[in-house]
């Protein structure tokens, strides 16, 4: 079925149609469609459902990966310049729709319509940011015998597997990272937030050959799929260390490469010697960001005995502030949890840490009495490894507060865990913070600061928080094969 007449005509309407009059499609071929099927999409701060999204079928998902296919073939040989000259324009599209996207953003992940519309403007900076690395080939020898060349060749189809939390942010790099560097991509949004995703394609339509790009909505049947097809050469994949690991034991039928950005558990460690009213709000924003559903978000915060006390009031005091509700109210910081499942799990969570003898909740700690699914910003306090809130990824806005002692005990309880993502130190000797924070085994690593690396730096987690890096030179070559060439002198 094709409606992109009427598709055309609404969705990415800059004038900002009604989001429930709209119709949402897929991007397969270059063509807008939707499907025979359909699934509610809720908006989590009423828990009500505002649209249907299509779902798309086995036999639309075939042909996108055929078109997909075919098109690598002229796409892959096209110069950087000209693969770049079109993300900017599609770049400078998402930026003249900021608006209409951000409100549908908004309606389905439930943040503040001031972050999504950053959300927005920040997937602009990355496509424009990515496409200035240049990609070149190497000399890696060249002396009287010849020249030995190290080139990068694009894979193929890439497919994109993105989770719900920042859905433009995560689908922003996956397609410029496989387009600019020649491939050609099967883009899978989570079926939690689908829409702005759709549009995103939608929008892409104009600046890409057929097939090149292809977006298509659907269950996790459809990453399923995705993972098992043969006519895809490669996953990069956002989302759950659980999902992450079958993704990847799906992908060895080919031997598909796979870029693994999973979950974190981030921990940061405050030291004696900082000034707690000055990093309470950076320490408790890089916690409770997008209502504490960011991979990189602190989400276990070790502090020294020193000055526990005294860090966790601050804490307690700025989560008892901070507005909570419905993201299109100008007023409000933090949204709700993205879903019901996630929300069911953070309670249940919360519940099995006031069960613990000694632990106090000194902040929040319950649902909030409204309909979707907010819950109070919860502060927690005189709790250890051992319960699940400190040992598992939370994902949701309730943070851990843990004392220590002995910063060799702390850096050693901090690397005790299965994640790897993202890691800090806060402290006024910002050179014993760099060497104490290189001391973490995480993907990053930061003094004084916690959550969001920029896109020219590589992106990623070690251990159970994923395989590879995103961004920069070194994510932009994940979607390419070396290939060394060997050329005699004559
Ligand atoms: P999820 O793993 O449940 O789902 C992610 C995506 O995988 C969705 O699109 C889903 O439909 C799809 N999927 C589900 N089952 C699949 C299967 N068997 N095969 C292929 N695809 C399948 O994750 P989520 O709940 O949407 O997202 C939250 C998680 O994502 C958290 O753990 C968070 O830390 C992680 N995350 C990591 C990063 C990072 O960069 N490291 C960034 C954001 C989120």
């Amino acid at each position: 079925m094709n409606h992109s007449e009427l598709f055309a005509a609404s969705p990415v309407d800059p004038v900002d149609a009604a989001p429930e009059t709209r119709v949402f499609a897929h991007l397969i071929d270059g063509a807008l469609e939707t499907s025979t099927s359909t699934f509610d999409v809720i908006n989590p701060s009423t828990g009500r459902a505002f649209a249907r999204c299509p779902d798309a079928s086995r036999a639309q998902f075939d042909a996108a990966v055929t078109a997909a296919r075919r098109a690598f073939a002229g796409w892959s040989r096209t110069s950087f310049e000209e693969r770049r000259e079109r993300l900017n324009r599609f770049a400078d599209a998402i930026e003249q729709r900021v608006e209409p996207l951000a409100r549908v953003l908004t309606l389905e992940q439930g943040k503040p319509l001031a972050k999504a519309r950053i959300e927005i403007r920040r997937a602009v900076g990355i496509i424009r940011h990515l496409v200035t690395i240049a990609i070149e080939p190497e000399t890696l020898r060249e002396d009287a015998s010849g020249r030995v060349e190290l080139r990068h060749k694009p894979l193929g189809v890439v497919g994109g597997i993105a989770p719900w939390n920042v859905p433009i942010v995560l689908a922003a790099p996956k397609i410029t990272s496989a387009l600019y560097t020649g491939n050609t991509m099967v883009l899978k949004p989570s079926p939690y937030t689908p829409l702005t995703t759709l549009m995103i394609g939608a929008i892409a339509r104009e600046f890409f050959p057929a097939g090149v790009l292809n977006v298509l909505a659907g269950g996790n049947e459809l990453g399923q799929w995705m993972t098992e097809h043969p006519g895809i050469d490669k996953i990069t994949f956002t989302g759950s260390v659980a999902t992450g690991k079958r993704v990847m034991a799906s992908a060895a039928t080919n031997m598909k490469r796979v870029t693994l950005e999973l979950g974190g558990n981030d921990a940061a460690i405050v030291l004696g010697d900082v000034d707690v009213k000055a990093v309470a709000r950076p320490l408790f924003d890089a916690a409770f960001a997008n209502s504490g559903q960011i991979c990189q978000a602190i989400k276990r915060l070790y502090v020294h005995t020193s000055i526990y006390d005294a860090l966790v009031d601050e804490l307690a005091d700025i989560a008892r502030r901070v507005p909570v509700g419905d993201g299109f109210d100008e007023q409000v910081e933090l949204g709700p949890v993205q879903n019901r499942m996630q929300y069911e799990r953070v309670l249940e969570l919360i519940d099995d840490t006031v069960r613990q003898p000694g632990v106090r909740i000194v902040a929040g700690g319950r649902a909030i009495a409204r309909d979707g699914y907010f819950i109070e910003p919860t502060i927690v306090a005189d709790i250890a490894e051992g319960t699940r809130l400190v040992d598992e990824e939370p994902f949701g806005p309730v943070l851990p507060v843990l004392r220590f002692d002995d910063i060799e005990e702390v850096l050693g309880r901090a690397n005790a865990s299965p994640f790897g993502l993202g890691g800090s130190v806060w402290t006024r000797d910002v050179e014993r913070g760099a060497e104490l924070a290189a001391r973490m085994e995480t993907g990053v690593a930061w003094v004084n600061h916690h959550l969001g690396v920029p896109p020219e730096f590589p992106f990623g987690g070690v251990k159970e928080s994923g395989i590879g890096r995103a961004n920069g030179e070194m994510g932009l070559k994940r979607n390419m094969e070396p290939q060394l060439v060997v050329v005699p002198a004559r």
